[in-house]
C-alpha cells in the first residue's frame, strides 16, 4: 500500500495543529501549538494559558511489562483490537484508565450498536460476538428490524462484562485502573509508554502499540499530526450526558391525553430559555425497565480537564432540569428517579489524527470501495450541533446525508496509519478522517470493525517481521472474513 494513497497534503490552517515528531518526550514540550484558537473552544490541548515550566529530572524507570502489541484505551475500538490480537496469535496487553471496559458504551452509557445497512447486517465479527454473548445473558432488550440502521440497545452493566468476557477468552491480559502517559520512543518507532502507578512511574514495552483512547493522546504525544473541529470554525461535534431513568410508568405515559402538547411546551420552554436546551427527537427506549434518553447536549472543548469539569456538572444540572420540569406535568412520572448519570460526558468527536488515508465525505456517501478494506461503514452523516443547540443532522434524516439502503463504504486500514511511526497505529474514533465522515465512522460498530481490522493487521506484521502498512492486504482480508468479519467488493488490482 502507498503512503501516498488518498492521502492528503497536510496544510496547516487555523484549525490544523501540529507537533514536532518526538518532542512530547523531552522536558519543557509545550504540546501541540494552535496557529489561533478556535472562538468558543480552548485549544485543543486544554491549554489554559499558563506558561511556566518545570524540567522533570532523567529517571530510571522499572519496566512493569513487556508484550507484543499494547492497546491504550479499552473502548469499543481498543477492546476489539486487543481481541483481534490475541486471537491472531500476539502477546496483547489491554490498559484502561478507568476501572472497567467499554468507553463510551459503557462509562457514557452510549448503549445503542447499529450493525446493517437497512438491508442486511454488514459488521459483524467481534461486534457480532459481543451480540451473541450480550443476548445469552439477557442483556440485549430489544433488537430492530433490519430497515432500521439500529439494529440493538444494550443493558451498559452487562456489556461491562461482555467485554471482560470476551477478551479474557482470547487470552487478552487487562489492566484497568491504568492511564498511557507519555510515549518512549527511539529512532522513528514507539517502544512503549510510561503509566503511572500508585508505586510509581513504569515503563511498559512493546513492539506494536495501538492508541485507541478516542481522543489520540498517544499519538498527539508521540508527535503525529492530528485535525480538531470543523473547517468552518474549528468547533467540534457537541457531547452529551446521557443517563439512566427508572420508575416510568410507560403505559400511563403513552396513553396521556396531553402528551404531545406537554412536550411542544417543554420545547417552547427550553426556546425561551426556561429550560436548558435538549435533542427533541430524544426517545425513551427501554432496556430491563429503564430508559436511556440520548437528549441532554454540551458544547465546548473536550480536551480540556477543567472545562470538562464545569461542561460535565452543567449537564448533570441539565438532567435534573429537564425531568423536575417534566414530573409537574406528564403523568407516568409520579414515581420516576434518575438512577444514574454517565460517569462522565458522552464525547463525540476529538482529536483526528492524520493517516496514511484520510476518510472523506464523499467517499461516505460514495459508497467507496478500498484495496486495504477492513470493515465496512453504513452510518449518516451525523453531526450533533457543536454549539449545543441539541440539533442533529439525524433529527431531519435529509437523504443528502444519508447512504441508500443496501449500500456501505469501506473502512480502509490506511486510516489508522501513518506515515511517521510505523509501529503505532490508532483505531476507534480518532483515525484519520474529515469532521463529517468522522461523524459517520465515529459510531462504535464501526470503530470495533475498524479495531479488529488493525489488531489482526497487528499480529500479522509481527508473524511476519513486517510494519504494518507492508502486510499483505489479501492474507489480512482473508483472515478478517475466517474471524468472522463480513468483507465485499473489495477492488482488486
Ligand atoms: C452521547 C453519544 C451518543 C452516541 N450515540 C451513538 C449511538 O447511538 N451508536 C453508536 O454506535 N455510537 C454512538 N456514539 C459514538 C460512539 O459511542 C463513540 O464514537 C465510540 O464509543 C468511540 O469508540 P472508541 O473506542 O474510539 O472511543 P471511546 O469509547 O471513547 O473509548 C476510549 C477508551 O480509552 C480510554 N482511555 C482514554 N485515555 C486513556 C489513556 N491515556 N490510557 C488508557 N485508557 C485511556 C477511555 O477511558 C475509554 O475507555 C455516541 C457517542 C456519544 C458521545
Amino acid at each position: 500500500m502507498s503512503s501516498s494513497d488518498n492521502q492528503r497534503p497536510i496544510r496547516p490552517t487555523r484549525r490544523r495543529f501540529l507537533m514536532t515528531s518526538g518532542a512530547a518526550l523531552l522536558a519543557g514540550s509545550t504540546g501541540p501549538r494552535a496557529e489561533s484558537q478556535p472562538p468558543e473552544q480552548a485549544a485543543p490541548d486544554g491549554n489554559l494559558g499558563k506558561t511556566a515550566h518545570v524540567v522533570v529530572p532523567e529517571s530510571r524507570v522499572e519496566v512493569m511489562a513487556q508484550t507484543d502489541v499494547l492497546v491504550c484505551g479499552g473502548g469499543a475500538a481498543g477492546i476489539a483490537a486487543a481481541w483481534a490480537a490475541a486471537r491472531n496469535g500476539a502477546k496483547t496487553l489491554l490498559i484502561e484508565r478507568w476501572p472497567f471496559l467499554g468507553g463510551m458504551a459503557t462509562a457514557a452509557l452510549v448503549n445503542i450498536w447499529h450493525l446493517s445497512d437497512r438491508e442486511k447486517i454488514v459488521i459483524r465479527g467481534f461486534a457480532e460476538e459481543a451480540v451473541q454473548r450480550a443476548q445469552r445473558r439477557g442483556w440485549i432488550d430489544h433488537r430492530w428490524p433490519l430497515d432500521r440502521h439500529e439494529t440493538c440497545q444494550f443493558d451498559p452493566e452487562g456489556m461491562k462484562l461482555v467485554f471482560h468476557d470476551m477478551l479474557d477468552a482470547t487470552g487478552v491480559q487487562t489492566i484497568c485502573h491504568l492511564a498511557a502517559g507519555e510515549p518512549i520512543l527511539a529512532s522513528g518507532r514507539i517502544q512503549g509508554v510510561l503509566v503511572d502507578t500508585k508505586r510509581g512511574r513504569r515503563a511498559i514495552l512493546a513492539r506494536i502499540v495501538v492508541d485507541a483512547t478516542g481522543d489520540g493522546d498517544l499519538a498527539a504525544k508521540a508527535g503525529l499530526a492530528f485535525d480538531y473541529g470543523r473547517e468552518a470554525d474549528g468547533l467540534v461535534q457537541g457531547m452529551t450526558m446521557m443517563y439512566r431513568v427508572c420508575g416510568i410508568d410507560e403505559s400511563k405515559v403513552q396513553s396521556a391525553p396531553d402528551r404531545e402538547r406537554i412536550f411542544a411546551e417543554m420545547r417552547d420552554a427550553a426556546k425561551r430559555g426556561e429550560l436548558p436546551p435538549f435533542q427533541p427527537a430524544f426517545g425513551i427506549g427501554h432496556v430491563r425497565n429503564r430508559s436511556i434518553p440520548n437528549m441532554c447536549p454540551v458544547a465546548g472543548n473536550p480536551l480540556g480537564e477543567e472545562e470538562l469539569t464545569r461542561l460535565t456538572i452543567q449537564g448533570r444540572r441539565q438532567v435534573f432540569a429537564y425531568w423536575d420540569w417534566l414530573r409537574q406535568r406528564l403523568p407516568g412520572l409520579e414515581k420516576m428517579a434518575i438512577e444514574q448519570t454517565g460517569m462522565g460526558l458522552g464525547i463525540r468527536e476529538s482529536r483526528r489524527v492524520r493517516g496514511r488515508k484520510m476518510l472523506t465525505r464523499e467517499l461516505v456517501l460514495g459508497a467507496a470501495k478500498q484495496p486495504d478494506a477492513v470493515g465496512h461503514g453504513f452510518w449518516m452523516i451525523d453531526i450533533h450541533d457543536p454549539k449545543g443547540s441539541g440539533y442533529t443532522t439525524w433529527n431531519d434524516r435529509g437523504t443528502h446525508n444519508m447512504l441508500p439502503a443496501g449500500a456501505s463504504y469501506h473502512i480502509p486500514l490506511g486510516m489508522c496509519l501513518n506515515a511517521q511511526i510505523p509501529n503505532l497505529a490508532v483505531a476507534g474514533r480518532c483515525a484519520s478522517s474529515t469532521h463529517e465522515a468522522h461523524s459517520s465512522v465515529r459510531v462504535q460498530s464501526h470503530c470495533m470493525a475498524m479495531g479488529q481490522g488493525v489488531g489482526t493487521a497487528a499480529a500479522m506484521a509481527l508473524a511476519s517481521g513486517a510494519d504494518m502498512h507492508q502486510v499483505d492486504l489479501k492474507a489480512l482480508q482473508a483472515r478478517l472474513k475466517a474471524d468472522g468479519a463480513y468483507l465485499e467488493d473489495i477492488p482488486q488490482g
